[in-house]
């Protein structure tokens, strides 16, 4: 029991501690899994933004590049179309300012001058007009390819005719521009022709325009090199470009169909280098595709001239249109690098500043719930005391209750212990008298019989009757005859010992065994016996007297034999005149 209540309290114990401890264990465990989750969780955020972020700068980039490079390329295309506009401009306007001189000279001088004269007044009045240097100039032709009027380098070439002339491409451009004025009365021409201060053999693509005038079967022309217009809106291209790339982070480049660098916006020590050679660090051929019409990436590594290292670079190119201009830019991976460092710092503040918020918020809840399984645990502490308190309250209350109750039952089982006692001598006593009843009598006997035969003992046995006693009833009443009878018993019980076994067998009648007595001893007895009821004076009677059997005991006699002995003895004693005592046979 003790030892019990000892475990009870222990536990207590123990479950008060976890309540109150337990969450300080609990709760930075807790802490720990979420912040280890959280760890990993950004870490692979990270690594997927970083690598989001790769790809999308590096598609970013590469749209930024190819706009910019087309843009360039549609840029340079319209400066090209531009020029040749200006072109055509030019040539038409020169054309018709000399047709509208010619046709005024020929229309004041037609009537007063032949047509030779006039011919050479209009000759002689454009030969003068020059453009461009003398790179431009008025040329006269008649239908079959007469020169009436050539430039001052094919002077010589005037009065011939120059109808088999051939490009450089082999086209009879002559024969094409007295057909074009034949048909169309005027046109353009693009060819390409011969060039003052060069040499004869060199032809330059040029720009013609060709007039009819019908006076003389003769047309007019003019032409423009390409080249010197070209020249010049290709300074303005790259000085244009070059001048985007000092401005940007990425660059532009032009070369040629040759491979030849013509600007370079970010190292001008590869201008003028063929790039069609270059080969990247790892040995790769970096622009093998520059000439294809669409544009195309290369990645490859190179040296950053900003940074002096060698890094990742892709490089885009885009040939221009109708030209034999490359035009390409692009862009290296060192911004990249820089960005997704920057990215990475600005994910491991916002991290840092998650896991900070995780720590804090855990730091308040665990002190929270220490502080509420305190308080829980201090509130079960009190109601578990106050508890031990009511329940040993109740104990000893219990144990009050089961002393008063095992006293109760020890006085209820003493009194009935009692009262069997008396019920059991009740039970075997007489109750006029106070001495043995038959019952008990004839147990005694039975008994006595038994140890006298089991150990070869002799006892006596003794009866006797009160003499004419109906009379003392008649003459003095029941009460006086019980009264006598109480005192009679007390005379006899007087005469014997303490293991002489008296019992009342009937109204009158008595009975007494005298165990271990033997024959003359029991008729002593039985004598003293007689004497002192007959020497007792019972008032108001005169003398009451007995008359006694008595009978030794036989082996091998039972109780009925031995009775009916005993009984004829008393007999005996009354018919041989009463008061006396009589031996059984
Ligand atoms: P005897 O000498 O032959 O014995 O004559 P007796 O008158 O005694 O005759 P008996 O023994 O037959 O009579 C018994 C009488 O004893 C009958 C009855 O009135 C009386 N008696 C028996 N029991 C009681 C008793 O308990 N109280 C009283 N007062 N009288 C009793
Ligand atoms: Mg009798
Ligand atoms: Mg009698």
């Amino acid at each position: 029991m003790r030892s019990l209540y000892k475990n009870d309290a222990q536990l207590e114990k123990k479950l008060l501690n976890f309540i109150a401890i337990g969450p300080l264990v609990f709760i930075p465990f807790l802490v720990i899994v979420i912040l280890f989750f959280a760890i990993r969780y950004n870490q692979f955020q990270l690594e997927q933004s970083v690598e989001e972020i790769k790809s999308s700068y590096i598609n970013t980039q590469k749209n930024v590049v190819l706009s910019k490079v087309e843009s360039a390329v549609k840029l340079i295309e319209y400066k090209r179309s531009m020029t040749k506009e200006l072109l055509k401009e030019k040539v038409k306007t020169r054309v018709e300012s000399a047709y509208a001189v010619a046709k005024n000279i020929y229309e004041q001088n037609k009537d007063s001058h032949d047509t030779k004269k006039i011919q050479k007044i209009i000759i002689d009045s454009l030969r003068p007009l020059l453009w461009n240097r003398s790179e431009g100039f008025i040329f006269i032709l008649d239908l079959d390819g007469i020169f009436y009027l050539a430039p001052d380098y094919l002077r010589h070439l005037e009065g011939k005719s120059i109808i088999d002339f051939q490009d450089a491409t082999g086209r009879y451009v002559i024969r094409e521009e007295i057909a074009l004025v034949k048909t169309q009365g005027e046109g353009y021409l693009w060819d390409t022709f011969t060039r003052p201060g060069y040499s004869p053999d060199i032809q330059f693509e040029q720009l013609a325009y060709v007039k009819k005038f019908g006076a003389f079967n003769w047309y007019f022309g003019s032409s423009e090199y390409m080249n010197s217009m070209t020249k010049e809106m290709e300074k303005e291209a790259v000085n244009l470009l070059r001048s985007l790339s000092s401005e940007n982070s990425s660059y532009f480049f032009i070369m040629n169909d040759a491979g030849d660098i013509i600007m370079h916006g970010q190292d001008a020590s590869l201008e003028g280098k063929n790039a069609l050679s270059l080969r990247d660090t790892d040995g790769k051929e970096l622009l093998h595709n520059a000439k294809r019409n669409t544009p195309s990436f290369v990645e490859y590594r190179w040296k950053n001239p900003k940074t002096k290292k060698i890094e990742y670079k892709n490089t885009i190119v885009e040939k221009v249109p109708n030209s034999d201009w490359i035009v390409g830019s692009g862009f290296y991976m060192d911004e990249l690098e820089t960005i997704i460092a920057s990215k990475k710092t600005e994910l491991y503040e916002t991290n840092r500043a998650n896991y900070e918020k995780i720590i804090y918020i855990s730091i308040a809840l665990l002190l929270i719930s220490f502080l509420l399984s305190y308080k829980i645990s201090k509130m079960l502490r009190r109601k578990l005391s106050s508890y031990a308190t009511t329940v040993e309250a109740k104990n000893s209350e219990l144990t009050e209750l089961n002393q008063s109750l095992e006293k109760k039952v020890y006085e209820r089982t003493q009194e009935l212990h009692d009262a069997y006692k008396k019920m059991k001598q009740l039970a075997i006593t007489d109750t006029l008298t106070g001495i043995y009843n038959r019952y008990h009598f004839n147990t005694a006997l039975e008994k006595e019989i038994y140890r006298a035969h089991r150990y070869e003992r002799s006892f006596a046995l003794l009866m006797f009757d009160l003499d004419h006693f109906k009379k003392v009833n008649d003459s003095y009443g029941h009460a006086v005859g019980d009264t006598v009878l109480i005192r009679t018993c007390n005379l006899v019980a007087a005469c014997l010992r303490e293991s002489d076994i008296f019992a009342r067998v009937g109204g009158e009648e008595f009975m007494i065994i005298l165990p271990e007595t033997q024959e003359d001893v029991a008729l002593e007895i039985a004598e003293r016996i007689r004497k002192s009821v007959e020497t007792h004076s019972f008032v108001p009677i005169k003398q009451v007297t007995i008359s006694i059997g008595l009978v030794r005991n036989r082996p091998d006699e039972d109780l009925e034999k031995l009775l009916n002995r005993v009984d004829s003895a008393l007999y005996a004693a009354k018919n041989s005149g009463r008061n006396r005592v009589s031996l059984g046979a």
